[in-house]
């Protein structure tokens, strides 16, 4: 088998399954309990914070443990806009390309009536800080924009955002799922307000997450109950999944330069193999991309036969498109690049990690040339192509 969606998730590290076995055998207990046991469990939830907080630069008290990425978009963007609504501030600046556990609840908001600008990446799927200056108005009250792309892994310049938004005093928050323990994300340096990071992306386990919250930033708690995170977000803390979240994200800091250089050149192996099979396109920048992605169309081609024959042939990897209600979806990221929805259907995304090497890269690029041909030999729009009835998209 070889494992090519790290973007969707990461297999746990081994010292991650261990700190979290530690953990559940002897920190099993409640961390707001006074007795022992308690004491226990608090010291090593503590703990985990303050790593966490000196891994990504920040104060242990700017660190908000949630159950992933979704939770901690979703604790960000209420918190802006009720900040927004206090102050009579109800803009909202964001992008077309985010994950949807952003623009989901934008469409709440903008349904609550909040006026929502998303922005149109460019061809090759960045936002630009000069687009964001453009749009952002005297009753902006966020902006958000990830700090590299999901499917493409176009890299956002979330820095020169981060500093036009704090010279006008607009928050700003970033969705750092894919790079925080990828490529350095250092909230103090992106000068955000808020910043969410999933521990499943990084080999720690799924259902963990946090979210960095400026010192003074305003944070009203999604879900309430008891008084934990200080009040922020209610409900026992997940001690194990979190002591397993620190251990992953420490092993990923540590080995990031090497890892990310390893990557980039199996990376670039791989488009440049995929690359020679005719009539295909690589999605997102080329070089400003994350150094484990590769993003492909292949013209007449669509992205669910294309994943699972390559599951068939013990390739896991994954398309942008998404299936609902039995018919296929094009990517609203490479939709918002401007691909026809002929060629965002059939978008490939594969996603490389720690167990990635040359011979899964060659064998990659083998299966995909192989598949890509007999998925095209049976289809009527590609033989018509073929025939010259129709013109083709890509050269
Ligand atoms: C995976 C992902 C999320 C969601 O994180 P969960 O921990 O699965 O909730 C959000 N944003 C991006 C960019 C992601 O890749």
């Amino acid at each position: 088998m070889i494992y090519l969606d790290y973007a969707a998730t990461a297999p746990m590290k081994t010292c991650a399954i261990d700190a979290m076995t530690d953990a559940m055998r002897c920190a099993w207990g409640n961390p707001s309990s006074i007795h022992e046991e308690g004491a226990r469990a608090k010291t090593v939830l503590e703990d985990a914070r303050e790593r966490i907080a000196a891994l990504l630069g920040c104060r242990p008290a700017e660190i908000l443990f949630s159950s992933g990425g979704t939770e901690s978009d979703s604790t960000a963007i209420y918190s802006a806009a009720e900040a927004g609504l206090r102050t009579g501030r109800r803009h909202i600046v964001s992008t077309a390309i985010e994950h949807h556990a952003v623009l989901r609840p934008l469409e709440r908001l903008a349904k609550n009536g909040f006026d929502v600008t998303l922005l149109k990446p460019d061809g090759d799927g960045i936002i630009s800080a000069d687009a964001v200056r453009d749009v952002i108005r005297a009753d902006t009250c966020l902006v958000s924009v990830m700090t590299a792309n999901n499917e493409t892994g176009a890299i956002q310049p979330v820095r020169a955002i981060g500093e036009l938004c704090r010279a006008r005093a607009i928050p700003f928050h970033t969705d750092a799922v894919q790079t925080v323990g990828h490529v350095p994300t250092d909230p103090g340096e992106i000068g955000c307000d808020w910043l969410a990071a999933s521990a499943h992306k990084f080999g720690g386990p799924r259902g963990a997450g946090l979210l960095y919250v400026r010192r003074g930033a305003p944070l009203t708690p999604l879900l309430l109950g008891g008084g934990q995170e200080r009040e922020r977000r209610a409900g026992t803390e997940n001690v194990a999944a979190i002591a397993g979240m620190a251990a992953a994200l420490e092993e990923s800091v540590r080995e990031m330069h090497a890892e990310a250089e390893r990557l980039t050149r199996l990376r670039d192996r791989l488009i440049a193999g995929l690359a020679a099979i005719p009539r295909s396109v690589l999605n997102g920048h080329a070089a400003n991309r994350l150094p484990n992605n590769v993003n492909m169309s292949f013209e007449g081609v669509e992205g669910e036969p294309l994943i699972l024959l390559l599951d068939e042939r013990g390739i896991r990897a994954s398309s942008g498109a998404a299936c609902s209600a039995g018919a296929l979806e094009p990517s609203h990221v490479l939709t918002a690049m401007g691909q026809p929805p002929a060629l965002a259907v059939g978008s490939l995304r594969l996603t490389l990690g720690s167990d990635t090497d040359e011979a899964a890269v060659d064998a990659c690029i083998e299966a995909v040339r192989d598949v890509v041909g007999r998925l095209r030999s049976q289809s009527p729009d590609w033989q018509a192509k073929t025939a010259g009835k129709a013109a083709f998209l890509l050269p």
